[in-house]
């Protein structure tokens, strides 16, 4: 089978690949203009290209257009669960269309090696992208391979980000590292010191 594999980013690629291409033909595409700023989409873009360039793993970058993913998540920017699926869809729509632009079967992602992201929503929103394509949704579930993904990111000295991606979970993260750092501390958190106006 033909495989289109939607990448986030270096970390996450590198266990779907390899399990992903063990059965099947497999390119890449990176299309995720959900992530803020351009620098934070570059930096994770580059590391994973350099990647892939050193294994010989043909690559497609998508245009950048972070104003489809506002278009997408309007009205949903405080509600996670459903901005993230409006997120999702959006992306592997992309991935979806690019997939059967260039004649292939199916697509899968490397979004389901994280245990943070909400496999459920992930599975949903891109059966839905690729049944308006006319090309498969490969459901996977690398969460398994999440240890294994951390530790050759780091014997590799890749760029690992600490938020989703959006502006949004930057934020979130943020709020969630201090309410851990005040905990640590012994201290209960102030509202009115928080993050998030
Ligand atoms: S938290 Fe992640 S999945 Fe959810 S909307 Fe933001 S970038 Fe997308």
């Amino acid at each position: 089978m033909r495989v289109m594999l939607h990448a986030c980013c270096g970390p996450c690629l590198l266990e779907p690949y390899d399990q992903l291409a063990a059965a099947h033909e497999v390119r890449v595409v990176y299309a995720n203009p959900n992530i803020h700023p351009l620098a934070e989409y570059e930096r994770r873009r580059d590391t994973l290209l350099e990647y892939a360039r050193a294994r010989g793993i043909e690559t497609d970058v998508l245009p950048y257009r972070p104003q489809d993913w506002d278009a997408a998540v309007h009205g949903l920017e405080a509600a996670s669960p459903s901005r993230c699926r409006a997120c999702f869809r959006l992306r592997l729509g992309m991935a979806a269309r690019h997939a059967a632009a260039k004649g292939f079967d199916a697509v899968a992602t490397t979004l389901t090696v994280s245990p943070y992201q909400d496999l459920e929503l992930i599975c949903s929103a891109g059966q839905e992208a690729c049944a308006a394509e006319g090309v498969e949704f490969l459901v996977t579930d690398f969460r398994d391979r999440y240890p294994a993904a951390v530790r050759r990111s780091r014997e590799l000295g890749m760029y690992r980000q600490n938020f989703c991606g959006c502006r949004y979970s930057a934020i979130e993260a943020a709020e969630t590292r201090e309410l851990r750092r005040v905990e640590r501390a012994g201290r209960r958190p102030q509202p009115e010191g928080r993050a998030r106006s």
